[in-house]
């Protein structure tokens, strides 16, 4: 087990090193996924990121005979937009695009777990454990991989306590004392998806399974920012597709977003736009998409801010429904208008925030 840290001048990625690990992974009497996840988290304490590429099921009564799951490093892979861009690159008069943007590298870092059916166990196969880039053990993404699993052992100890009754919070109280002197702080989100397992619960997704998402997402140039606690619980991610990327510097133009009240009192949005201008023209051809996209249907209410452009939009293209203005908004020029009346006789009391101010009366859509 990884309990204290090497010397720095070993914190140097070395395929021979993993390759002994990963050849001293136990797969006896275990499934696929055990085997991949033990794969994962060996790989994760020599700073590699793993991301699924494939996987097949042998399917009841299909011709294949395998259970197969092929690992590779997050900066390899594929990038279809990139190739996409390759092909443009190649046309006649076309500017070159930037491409720095990308986390690909195209490292060709990958490892198989395979589990024939006429085989007792899984293996592990297919090493081709080089990549052309920097390995960074102390990279978040490897600290978050590491933080979100458990060892095998510490697995089967919070399964065992499990099964004798023990309550999750004091299930991760014993395993945090049982490895204090592990480098690596004992996430309780790990701790309580395996209780959870125990109890035939699906395996929950864990935020490191989110991140892996979203860095699979926004790996073409996009943004993922993520924060954590001491415990290395992910607790923020803030995430920017390539294509959202190119939106937000490219236009500074004003943003408008519909939004309805559901009946749990939660605002949805339910559509956005961005518009060079906001003239009761293009209010109008806004919201006549959006009552075809209705079906036709009115809304009962709507809830708007009190400009002019949009009331003369909202009373040509939603006759029938009850025109109301947003009371925060109302609050706000009602101040102003005594603030202009009254001036320094008005005693200076803040503005009410919007949560502060009390619902609009029978606010069903905006
Ligand atoms: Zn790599």
């Amino acid at each position: 087990m990884f309990t204290t840290s090497p010397p720095p001048e070993t914190q140097v990625y070395d395929p021979a090193v993993l390759k002994t690990k990963l050849e001293a992974v136990q797969t006896e009497g275990k499934i696929l996924e055990d085997v991949v996840e033990e794969v994962v988290r060996t790989c994760a304490i020599e700073g590699v990121v793993l991301s699924t590429a494939k996987s097949t099921r042998c399917r009841d009564g299909g011709t294949d005979r395998v259970d197969m799951k092929k690992l590779i490093c997050t900066r390899g892979g594929g990038s279809r937009q990139l190739e996409h861009e390759a092909r443009l690159d190649t046309e006649p008069g076309v500017i070159r695009r930037n491409r720095k943007g990308s986390a690909r590298t195209g490292c060709q870092f990958e490892v198989s777990v395979r589990h024939a059916k006429s085989h007792p166990r899984p293996k592990i196969t297919n090493m081709k454990l080089g990549h052309n880039h920097v390995v960074d053990r102390q990279a978040m993404a490897v600290k978050l991989r590491l933080a979100g699993k458990l060892t095998e052992e510490q697995r089967g100890q919070v399964e065992k306590m499990t099964s004798k009754g023990m309550k999750p919070k004091a299930v991760h109280e014993a395993i945090q004392a049982l490895h204090e002197d592990s480098d690596i702080e004992i996430n309780r989100r790990a701790v309580q998806n395996v209780a959870a397992s125990v109890h035939g619960a699906e395996k929950p997704r864990d935020a490191a399974d989110a991140y892996e998402e979203v860095m699979a997402v926004t790996a073409d140039g996009g943004v993922c920012e993520i924060k954590m606690d001491d415990s290395g619980r992910l607790t923020h991610i803030w995430w920017q597709t390539r294509e959202q990327v190119a939106l937000w510097n490219r236009y500074r133009m004003p943003l408008g977003v519909l939004a309805v009240i559901d009946s749990e009192y939660r605002t949805r949005i339910v559509g956005q736009s961005i518009t060079a201008d906001t003239t009761t023209n293009t209010f109008v051809w806004m919201l006549k998409s959006a009552l075809r996209s209705r079906g036709g249907k009115q809304p009962d209410i709507f809830i708007q801010d009190a400009e002019v452009a949009m009331t003369a939009a909202v009373r040509e293209v939603f006759p029938d429904a009850l025109a109301r203005r947003c009371l925060w908004r109302l609050y706000q020029h009602i101040m102003k208008a005594l603030a202009k009346d009254l001036g320094g006789q008005m005693k200076a009391r803040p503005v009410p925030t919007e949560k502060a101010a009390p619902a609009a009366p029978a606010a069903g859509r905006r």
